[in-house]
């Protein structure tokens, strides 16, 4: 053979080989620096990811925290602060979510009010101090003989309580409202040892299917009775849907 050709031809190989192996130790570079990269990325996505998790936990206990906050707040500005009874607010907000179920189930349902009588005696004779005593001491029969886990109580008002009475019809709530005025009848309320007897008045309206009677006219008519109640003696209990 040629002399020429064999030293190139080795020439040749040489070149194929230096040229395979820089390629080889490229490739093997270039694949630890991937595997350092890849491994710099997982630390620092599950760094990432404990640091999300931890912010949308502390979210979650803060929205929580709000939640309950709002949940007292509320529950603050449905309830009088004297009786620990709901207040007039709350009893607005019944009566009308009460006055549209029963618009819609057709159930009668009903309301009483109950005043003190000649409560500004008490207050009078025994001392502004005796006259809270006697409204906590009253919010608390009222809560007692209202049995059914349905009826709710309310301060109305100074001495005017009232007790909705869902799915009740007249009957019902006559008899409830006379217990309830018999029981404080027959209870005394006690202040510095002295024996203190207390009297209502209770003013009954049953709620039945009637064209032009929103929940404004429900507490109107109860209140009437109440009235009616007042002027005929005291003491008593009076029915609108008698009247
Ligand atoms: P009636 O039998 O006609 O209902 O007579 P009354 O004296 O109960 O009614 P009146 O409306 O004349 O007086 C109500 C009294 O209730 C006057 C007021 O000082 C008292 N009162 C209202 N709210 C409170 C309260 O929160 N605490 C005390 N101690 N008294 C109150
Ligand atoms: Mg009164
Ligand atoms: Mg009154």
């Amino acid at each position: 053979m040629d002399k020429h050709l064999v030293i190139t031809l080795t020439l040749a190989v040489l070149f194929l080989i230096v040229v395979n192996v820089v390629l080889w130790c490229r490739m093997a570079y270039f694949k630890k620096v991937s595997i350092a990269l890849k491994k710099v990325y997982e630390e620092h996505k599950s760094e990432f990811e404990y640091e999300v998790e931890k912010r949308t936990l502390t979210l979650n206990i803060a929205l929580k925290e709000l939640e309950l906050a709002n949940h007292a707040l509320a529950k603050k500005s449905k309830t009088d602060k004297l009786t620990g009874l709901n207040n007039r607010s709350s009893f607005d907000d019944t009566i009308k979510a009460e006055f549209r179920r029963s618009t819609r189930t057709l159930a009668p349902f009903s309301i009483v009010m109950v005043d003190i009588d000649h409560f500004k005696m008490v207050n009078d004779i025994f001392g502004h101090l005796a006259g809270d005593q006697c409204l906590v001491w009253l919010s608390s029969l009222i809560k007692k003989t209202i049995k059914r886990e349905s009826d709710v109580a309310f301060r109305y008002g100074g001495e005017e309580f009232c007790v909705i009475l869902p799915i009740t019809d007249a009957k019902g709530a006559f008899t409830l409202a006379e217990k309830l005025r018999s029981i404080i009848e027959a209870s005394h309320f006690e202040f510095e040892n002295k024996q203190i007897d207390i009297t209502v008045s209770c003013g009954v309206f049953t709620f039945t299917q009637q064209p032009g009677v929103g929940p404004e006219k429900i507490f109107l008519y109860a209140d009437k009775a109440l009235y009616q109640a007042k002027n005929t003696g005291r003491n008593k209990t009076i029915a609108y849907n008698d009247l």
